[in-house]
């Protein structure tokens, strides 16, 4: 990959200081093991097109109708993306102009709501989303929310309880996915609610993108009218966003992204869709998918053994929360212990979580990073043994320094950005 060397050593020559943040960024990527269940390292080839020049080109409309002239290769990244969205998800239409997982719910909300409408998401404390009607955002501003949660003793949804305030409230979206939520999720169940209430259903698969294009998930696609997603956590593209959504719905989606929405579609960033989506479709991408899910139990039953409370018992995805309090550590202390040892994770509320968002009882584990850098089940036991060392000690400096020099040894071991080396 010559371009992103080449670009890097542009960045050198005009702007040393951006550089030199850039370059950090690269080692703490390389050396750190990164935990955090949205992330991922996207590959050379998507980081090349992402940086590449169709970022100066303007191509507001769609392929074949844009508003601009001069749009003949941006129309076809942008095919290229749409049809490979379509075989990697079987919907009848995609929209990949989105900005991001956000402006993707925004768009797919008002292409059939109106301010003041009723909208039912998963609480935010329970692991759902800002964007599902959270207060502080948009979507709890725009519209009247209301939220379903988890069973207190099983920590996963209720759905009986879901139909119940379903019926109460009458939304006229139901809004499924989360972003610490670590059980399948029922579609057909979710269906079920969203007719008999008359409401639309939207399934947001921000987080598990990847594993339901590679079937290790169920996919909504035949149950939803809408589903959103992120392209960049574990379908591992750019930072990005995409509407999918039944033919009916096509129009109203097109329209609201542009012009109800965005202006101009970064195409540089369509292409770098259009580029994951490619290598999505690969059988090595469903053996990485594999990879993600069986490290994520591999941890999760790590600390089950070492008599850690994993919320609900275990995984079934990417992710899973640990709940520190029996430990008598909080998720904030918990998250700073162990960066200084190399180890990045991110504080998270617990279900029912007693301690303010900001200290957390508890914290999220995900595999997607670690599994891309091709770590496999015997590096997740040893990651469970470090952890385990810095979380009994969290503010002992010694046992970081220690643990952060076997990480450090570890991702030597699983060396990631090759194309990086020094210019
Ligand atoms: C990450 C996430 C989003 C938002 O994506 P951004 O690209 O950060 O705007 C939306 N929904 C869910 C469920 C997410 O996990």
């Amino acid at each position: 990959m010559r371009h992103p060397v080449g670009t890097l050593k542009a960045i050198q020559e005009t702007d040393p200081d951006v550089y030199t943040a850039i370059r950090a960024e690269e080692k703490r990527q390389r050396e750190k093991l990164v935990l955090i269940a949205s992330e991922n390292y996207a590959s050379p080839a998507v980081l090349g097109a992402q940086g590449c020049l169709m970022t100066n080109k303007y191509a507001e409309g769609y392929a074949g109708r844009r508003y601009y002239g001069g749009c003949q290769h941006v129309d076809t990244v942008e095919e290229l993306a749409i049809e490979r969205a379509k075989k990697l998800f079987g919907c009848e239409h995609v929209n990949v102009q989105p900005h991001s997982g956000s402006s993707a719910n925004m768009a797919a909300y008002l292409s059939v709501l109106k301010p003041g409408d009723v909208i039912l998401g998963m609480d935010l404390a329970h692991g759902g989303h800002l964007t599902h009607g959270h207060k502080v955002n948009f979507s709890g501003k725009l519209f009247q929310s209301y939220s379903y949660g988890v069973n207190r003793e099983t920590e996963r949804i209720d759905y009986d309880e879901v139909q119940r305030i379903a019926e109460e409230c009458q939304p006229r979206m139901l809004v499924v996915g989360a972003s610490a939520y670590s059980r399948v999720l029922d579609f057909s169940r979710f269906r079920e609610i969203a007719q008999a209430v008359g409401a639309y259903l939207l399934v947001d698969i921000a987080h598990i993108a990847g594993l339901i294009a590679t079937g290790l998930h169920p996919n909504p696609v035949p149950y939803a009218d809408f589903v959103t997603t992120t392209t960049h956590k574990t379908l591992r593209g750019p930072r990005s966003g995409m509407i999918m959504c039944k033919a009916e719905h096509a129009k109203a989606v097109d329209k609201i992204i542009f012009p109800g929405l965005q202006g101009g579609p970064l195409m540089h960033v369509v292409a770098a869709k259009a580029v994951a989506f490619q290598e999505a479709l690969s059988p090595t991408f469903t053996a990485y998918q594999r990879q993600v899910v069986a490290n994520a139990k591999t941890l999760a039953e790590g600390f089950l053994d070492r008599g850690y409370r994993v919320v609900s018992g275990g995984t079934d995805n990417h992710l899973f929360l640990l709940n520190l309090t029996p430990k008598g550590v909080s998720g904030k202390d918990a998250e700073a212990g162990l960066d200084s040892a190399g180890i990045v994770v991110n504080k998270n509320a617990i279900p029912y979580d007693e301690k303010p968002p900001a200290v957390a009882s508890g914290i999220r584990i995900g595999t997607p990073v670690v599994s891309t850098r091709g770590m496999g089940e015997a590096e997740m036991r040893a990651m469970v043994e470090l952890m385990d060392q810095v979380l009994q000690h969290v503010h002992d400096a010694k046992t970081q320094r220690r643990v952060k020099k076997d990480v450090k040894a570890m991702c030597a071991q699983f060396p990631i950005f090759h194309s990086y080396q020094p210019v």
